[in-house]
């Protein structure tokens, strides 16, 4: 494995680089992205060193997995679907955990109205003002599954096996089973 390093953390143009827009939502994931960083003494982990709860899908989230290196590909990403602004980062190199989350009371109401004005001021806001990070106590997420892959014997296209479903006496991947969206059909 060869292992690519940023100096330092990413910028937030080298994040904005990625996400393809610049917006208060990814100004406020990464501001809170290095929040964490900085409480557990991390950097951006090349494997998975770092895991990170996600509570919502939206621009915050690819802030999040620019700096901290946990990424959906990685399988270091988790994602809970509750819509809601806040993040659990957690380190197995010291197996603690941190629950991040905005203080949007420190948000002058008139700032919101122009966009930019926004983003450039949830940049430069004093992190103790925007954001609270609090240590919390997590099972220890499980690493990423690696497991060998199967031939559906519908679609004849290969499916990890532990999310093939049984179809009579074949093997069947989720959507052949299910009739749902596959590429193949
Ligand atoms: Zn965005
Ligand atoms: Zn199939």
């Amino acid at each position: 494995m060869t292992v690519v390093r940023f100096k330092g953390n990413m910028t937030f143009k080298d994040v904005v680089a990625f996400h393809g827009h610049s917006c208060p939502g990814l100004a406020m994931g990464y501001r809170m992205a290095i929040a964490a960083l900085k409480r557990m003494s991390e950097i951006r982990a090349p494997d998975e060193e770092i895991v990170v709860i996600v509570e919502n899908n939206a621009c915050g989230v690819d802030a999040v997995q620019c700096l901290t290196g946990a990424t959906m590909g990685k399988g270091n990403l988790i994602f809970k679907d509750y819509g809601k602004q806040i993040y659990t980062f957690y380190s197995r190199n010291s197996k603690k955990a941190f629950r991040v989350t905005l203080n949007s009371s420190a948000v002058p109401n008139t700032i919101k109205e122009n966009r930019d004005e926004y983003m450039a001021w949830l940049l430069d806001a004093p992190e103790e003002d925007l954001i609270t990070v609090t240590e919390t106590s997590i099972e220890e997420p499980q690493y990423a599954e690696r497991r060998p892959s199967v031939r559906c014997a519908f679609c004849g296209e290969l499916v990890m096996d532990t999310r093939t479903v049984q179809k009579g006496d074949k093997v069947a991947c989720i959507p052949c089973a299910t009739g749902g969206v596959s590429s193949g059909s």
